[in-house]
C-alpha cells in the first residue's frame, strides 16, 4: 500500500505558489518518508535536500539508498545534496537528523530565520517548544511567539514527540479529557524501522525480542506525553498531573509500534460508585470513534478523517492488518475492558514513520502555515 497523504483526506485546494521546503537528514528512513510524502503536496515543494558529508554533492538518487514501496520521485532524483550547515534558501526546514547532530544544527537554522519541524529528540521539552499533536494541543503553539522573541526574528523550532509516545497520546487524550488519568502503564511492542535502516540488525532481532531500547526510549514515553496533555499558561508548559511506567520491547515487525496501556482514572473510588465500568467503557469507545480536532476542523491535507479507529473485534489492532488506515495518519485502538488491578485496559497502535514521524510533521507545518505562522 502506498502512503501518499493526499488520497482519502479532506484535501484544500491547491495553490498557485506552493511554500519551498528542505529535508535535513533527507537520506535516512524518516527523511525518504518525507520526501516520499511530499510528492504532490498541494501546500510545500521539495526545494532542499540536506545530509552529511558523506552524502554532500551526490545526487540524492546516488546518496540515498531508497528501500520504500513507492518509486523514488524522478526530480527528487536528480537534486544535489547539500552538507549540513550550507546557506538554505526553505521557508520551512523539516528535519529528521540523528540525534547527535540534530540539536546544533536545528538551533542554527532557527536563529538564521527558517521554521524548523523536527522529529529528533533534542528540543521536545525544551521549555517554549510545542511538542504538537495537532489533534490534541493545537493551542501549544502560543508559545512561538516567547520563542521567537527569545530568537530576535522570525525563527523557531516545533517537534513531534517521539513515535510511540504519538500513539499513546492520541490513545488516551479522549480519556483524559473525559474523565481525567491518574496513572498508567505502557508496553511497547516497537518495528525494527523505529531504529533506522541500519539500526538492528537481522542476526539480533529475527526470531527474537529485544527488551530495550536505546536513546532514553521509556523516559521519553513517560515524559513526553504530560507536556502534550499539559497546557501553555502564557509563560510555561503545565505537565499534567499522571504519571506513567513505560516497558519497551523491539520486536520483528517492520513498521507499526503496537502498546498494551493499562490506566487508572482520576476519582475511581467516587465513579465507580456512580457509574458502573461498561457504561464508562461504551462512553469512551463513542469519544474514540467521534474524536477530532484544529486539522479536522481546518481540513489541513494530511488530517485523517477520523484520527482515532476503535476496531471492534478481540483480536485487533495488528500492525500488518491496520498500520496503513488513512495513510498511516490514523492510531487504531482496540481491546478496550475492565483491568482487575488498575480501571481500563485497551491495545493502541500507530504507524512509526508516518503518523509517528514524518506524516506527524508535515501535519505539524500544514497547522502553523494554516494558522499564519510561517
Ligand atoms: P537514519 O536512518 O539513521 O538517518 C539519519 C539521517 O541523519 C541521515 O540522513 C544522515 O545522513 C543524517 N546524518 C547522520 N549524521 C550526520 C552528520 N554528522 N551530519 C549531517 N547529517 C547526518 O535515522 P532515522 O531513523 O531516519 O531517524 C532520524 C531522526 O528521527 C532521529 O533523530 C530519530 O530519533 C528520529 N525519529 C525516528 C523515527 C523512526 O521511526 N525511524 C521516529 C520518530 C523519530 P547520511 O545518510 O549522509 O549519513
Amino acid at each position: 500500500m502506498t502512503a501518499t497523504l493526499s488520497a482519502e483526506s479532506p484535501v484544500s485546494s491547491v495553490r498557485s505558489e506552493r511554500i519551498p521546503v528542505a529535508v535535513l537528514g533527507a537520506t535516512g528512513s524518516v527523511g525518504q518518508r518525507f520526501v516520499q510524502l511530499l510528492e504532490n503536496h498541494p501546500w510545500f515543494r521539495l526545494h532542499e535536500l540536506v545530509a552529511s558529508e558523506r552524502s554532500a554533492e551526490k545526487t540524492y538518487a546516488e546518496a540515498a539508498d531508497w528501500r520504500l514501496d513507492t518509486l523514488l520521485p524522478e526530480e527528487t532524483a536528480g537534486m544535489t545534496v547539500k552538507k549540513l550547515g550550507a546557506e538554505l534558501e526553505s521557508v520551512i526546514l523539516f528535519s529528521g537528523l540523528d540525534s547527535s547532530v540534530a540539536g546544533e544544527a536545528e538551533e542554527h537554522y532557527a536563529n538564521r530565520g527558517a521554521v524548523i519541524v523536527s522529529n529528533s529528540r533534542n528540543h521536545r521539552m525544551d521549555p517554549d517548544v510545542p511538542l504538537l499533536i495537532p489533534e490534541i494541543n493545537a493551542d501549544h503553539c502560543a508559545a512561538i511567539e516567547r520563542q521567537r522573541k527569545r530568537r530576535g526574528g522570525k525563527g523557531y523550532i516545533v517537534t513531534n514527540p517521539n513515535c510511540s509516545t504519538i500513539g499513546l497520546a492520541m490513545a488516551i487524550a479522549p480519556i483524559q479529557q473525559q474523565y481525567g488519568i491518574d496513572c498508567l502503564h505502557v508496553t511497547t511492542m516497537q518495528a525494527i524501522s523505529g531504529a533506522g535502516y541500519a539500526g538492528v540488525a537481522s542476526y539480533a532481532i529475527l526470531d527474537n525480542v529485544i527488551p530495550y531500547i536505546g536513546g532514553g526510549e521509556e523516559t521519553k514515553i513517560e515524559t513526553e506525553p504530560r507536556k502534550i496533555l499539559g497546557r501553555w499558561d502564557g509563560e510555561k508548559f503545565i505537565d499534567a498531573s499522571f504519571t506513567i511506567s513505560a516497558q519497551v520491547n523491539r520486536v520483528p515487525t517492520i513498521d507499526g509500534h503496537l502498546m498494551t496501556i493499562a490506566l487508572s482514572l482520576c476519582n475511581r473510588a467516587e465513579l465507580r460508585k456512580s457509574t458502573p465500568i461498561e457504561t464508562i467503557i461504551d462512553g469512551i469507545e463513542l469519544s474514540i470513534e467521534s474524536y477530532i480536532g484544529e486539522p479536522q476542523r481546518l481540513g489541513l491535507p494530511s488530517a485523517p478523517r477520523n484520527p482515532l479507529h476503535y476496531i471492534d473485534a478481540e483480536d485487533r489492532p495488528q500492525p500488518r492488518l491496520d498500520r496503513d488506515r488513512e495513510n498511516g495518519m490514523s492510531v487504531s485502538i482496540g481491546r478496550l475492558r475492565p483491568d482487575p488491578i488498575l480501571d481500563l485496559k485497551m491495545v493502541a497502535l500507530v504507524h512509526n514513520t508516518i503518523r509517528g514521524a514524518a506524516g506527524a510533521a508535515i501535519l505539524n507545518a500544514e497547522l502553523l502555515d494554516a494558522k499564519g505562522l510561517l
